[in-house]
């Protein structure tokens, strides 16, 4: 598999924002935040895209998620809420094929996305 700069981040060969971190997951701060709180949860795992998610990867995949909402409370912004995206491929806008969940809240999001 190739190496991210997500890879870089995770071995500590470029400097990130770590948020949480343990065996599994790492969340660290977006480097172009697009909402005042803009945090990636990333699996250790390299996975280039959801397309690649495999069924015994179930229980990491749901990790992303209970991290996401673990950060969110910590950087206060659980109560007035948050949005949780991962895209996928050129259509979704991915551009980092190391599969990531963005968090991003402390403002109101519109919907449905441009
Ligand atoms: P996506 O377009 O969904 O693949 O998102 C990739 C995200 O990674 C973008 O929001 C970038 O701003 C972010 N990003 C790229 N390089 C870094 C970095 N070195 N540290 C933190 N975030 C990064």
């Amino acid at each position: 598999m190739s190496d991210t700069i997500f890879s870089k981040i995770i071995n500590r060969e470029i400097p990130a924002e770590i948020l949480y971190e343990d065996d599994d997951v790492l969340a660290f701060r977006d480097v172009s935040p697009q909402a005042p709180v803009h945090f990636l949860v990333i699996p250790k795992l390299e996975i280039p895209t959801i397309n690649d998610i495999q069924p015994n990867q179930a229980e990491l995949i749901g990790k992303l998620v209970l991290t996401a909402k673990q950060v969110a409370k910590e950087q206060g912004i659980a109560e007035d809420g948050y949005r949780l995206v991962m895209n996928c491929n050129a259509d979704g806008g991915q551009t980092v094929f190391h599969i990531h969940l963005h968090v991003l809240g402390g403002r109101a999001m519109s919907w449905p996305p441009g």
